[in-house]
């Protein structure tokens, strides 16, 4: 294979890319990018052979680290019998095996799996489904839904209705379906009779109720309380309104138990993975429902839910994720990521001590806090940080003013003390900058 230069790489992405979230003229006018050859545990190694330690396991995919070996093998040994084949009506071992092992370690109730191809495909399902279910199940004026404020959900324009953060959605306004929208941050006695009241005089009309279960992550990594989750479980049930658990980010341990929704006992009657879902290897991803969803659909054919993606259940992606499970189970990832866990919060609170950082929050394997001034996905002072911290061999991604860390779930200690330190000297720098 040849290659090219650094400086060819970067031409060509400066004259063809398009970057996700990326304010181009930025791009083209800052420093040259990061350009990353090779990835391997929680490492990053560029094209100059420079290393950093991936702070956020690559948009918080990488949850076993890069290319840990099992899930290359898997993928490796199935790419030479199938890659895909359409799953409508006919199918293969690594589809039905991965939706079986699934359901065994989902929330009891969560019994049926329909794949999709990434997080906002998933909740996109979510949102079909529950108005399908309604539509021909005696309630069809069950058209809403509610979400948090400073929700994120993915980018297709069903999902984009129930986003709360402001400069995702703007462009937007107008054309997307009606979402109703609480923030529930502070659990004090009114703001759950305020909850309350709106299920009272809307609950009729909801479909569902879509939740990031404990940490709403694009949002700015907002923790919140358990009961405020137990409490929308509570109104939805005595309401007949869905509860919909988006663990795109927050599944796989990433808070500290396999789901989020376990932190409050509840059991959602839809719930959707992705990201780490495949170990940050493809693109897939799933969503499960209850027996109820699922009879929902039965009977005559014109029930049935006339959804699909040309690559639902592939077997590439189907066959890693069920490795992902495996090495979650005979690695002990969750057990062993609790011990890195209470170090990640004592760092977090040691950040907090620096001048001009405020509200240090940490859940599992997520920490962050945010930078004094004012608040916003376009606020930079983040970035200021995330560049101390290249210069330290380290690579973050802010949102706005909010500095986090949401590194692999089996980062190795003593990387783990290097990712705490470098970001600790990384706010102290911009901290005295100012
Ligand atoms: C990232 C994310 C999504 C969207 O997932 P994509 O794979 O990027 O489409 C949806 N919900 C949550 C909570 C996410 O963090």
């Amino acid at each position: 294979m040849s290659r090219i230069t650094r400086d060819e790489i970067i031409a060509l992405d400066h004259r063809f890319l398009w970057h996700p979230y990326t304010p181009m003229d930025r791009h083209l006018r800052e420093g040259p990018p990061l350009v990353i050859e090779r990835a391997r545990g929680s490492r990053l190694f560029d094209v100059d052979g420079r290393e950093y330690i991936d702070g956020n396991s690559s948009w918080w995919t990488a949850l076993l680290g890069h290319n840990h070996p099992r899930l290359v093998s898997a993928l490796n040994e199935q790419s030479q019998r199938m890659c895909h084949v359409a799953l409508a009506g006919i199918t293969h071992e690594p589809a039905a095996r991965l939706a079986a092992e699934l359901c065994r370690v989902a929330p009891p109730g969560l019994c049926r799996v329909f794949f999709s191809d990434n997080g906002s495909t998933a909740l996109e399902l979510a949102v079909k489904m529950s108005l399908q279910y309604w539509f021909q199940n005696g309630r069809p004026e069950r058209r809403r839904f509610l979400a948090l404020g400073e929700a994120f959900h993915g980018e297709t324009m069903g999902v984009t209705a129930l986003g709360g953060v402001d400069v995702f959605r703007r462009p937007f306004e107008g054309a997307t379906m009606e979402c109703l929208r609480v923030s529930p941050w502070s659990t004090s006695a009114e703001d759950f009779s305020r909850l309350a009241a709106l299920f009272e005089q809307h609950g009729d009309t909801l479909a569902a109720c879509v939740v990031e279960p404990m940490v709403q992550g694009a949002g700015g990594m907002r923790v919140y309380g358990a009961n405020v989750l137990s409490e929308l479980r509570r109104l939805t049930q005595d309401h007949d309104v869905l509860l919909v658990a988006d663990e795109v980010f927050t599944g796989y341990g990433r808070t500290g138990p396999m789901w989020a929704c376990e932190h409050a006992g509840i059991v959602p009657d839809l719930m959707c993975v992705a990201k780490g879902f495949t170990g940050g290897m493809l693109p897939m991803a799933a969503t499960l429902c209850s027996e109820r969803l699922f009879d929902g659909f039965r009977g005559a054919d014109e029930r049935a839910f006339f959804y699909g993606h040309t690559y639902c259940g592939h077997a590439l992606g189907a066959a890693v994720a069920r490795e992902v499970l495996a090495v979650y189970r005979d690695e002990r990832i969750l057990e062993r990521a609790a011990p890195k866990a209470a170090r990640l919060a004592a760092a977090i609170d040691g950040m907090a001590q620096l001048p001009g950082v405020t509200q240090p929050r940490a859940l599992g394997m997520v920490g962050a806090v945010t930078l004094q001034g004012p608040n916003g996905y376009l606020q930079r002072a983040g970035w200021l940080v995330s560049e101390q911290a290249r210069q330290r061999g380290v690579y973050l991604r802010p949102l706005g003013n909010v500095v986090y860390l949401a590194p692999a779930l089996n980062i190795d200690d003593a990387e783990l003390e290097l990712l705490l330190s470098a970001v600790h000297e990384s706010i102290a720098a911009v901290a005295e900058q100012s």
